[in-house]
């Protein structure tokens, strides 16, 4: 069981403990790193730079001192930050996903979910991990 992942999701609070919540029960993880920024996943899906940059940076210490190995983009719905339609959003995340996976090197598994108004987290978008693999064989 994993101590630590990271989760990447919006500033917003009302999703913060359903998305906890969720990665510990399906994930097995025992704690949430959270790396927040205003409709995050909208920004990561767009290829915006600088965000890929700053979020990379941020999830340093959470991949580098508490080995996560599992990182979850959240989108939600009713976003402050990302005025796209839930279909949008929901439709994003997988390129969401795919670009923090590719910006990170492919070390972390990456996973794109959407939380829904009364706490229901849905998954569309896994991607495996480098460090999965090196577990794998470590454990060989
Ligand atoms: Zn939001």
């Amino acid at each position: 069981m994993p101590e630590f992942i990271a989760a990447v999701t919006c500033i917003d609070g009302r999703f913060h403990r359903p998305l906890q919540e969720w990665a510990v029960t399906h994930l097995r993880a025992r704690y949430v790193d959270l790396v927040t920024a205003p409709g995050v996943s909208a920004s990561l899906a767009a290829g915006d730079r600088t965000v890929l940059d700053d979020i990379g940076e941020h999830l340093r210490p959470s991949m580098e001192v508490h080995r996560s190995t599992t990182v979850v983009v959240a989108a939600h719905e009713g976003c402050a930050g990302d005025p796209s339609t839930p279909k949008q959003q929901r439709a994003a995340l997988p390129e969401a996903a795919a670009r923090l996976h590719a910006h990170l090197g492919g070390i972390p598994s990456v996973i794109g979910v959407y939380v829904h108004a009364d706490g229901r987290v849905e998954s569309l978008a896994s991607l495996a991990g480098a460090a999965d693999a090196r577990g794998d064989l470590a454990r060989r």
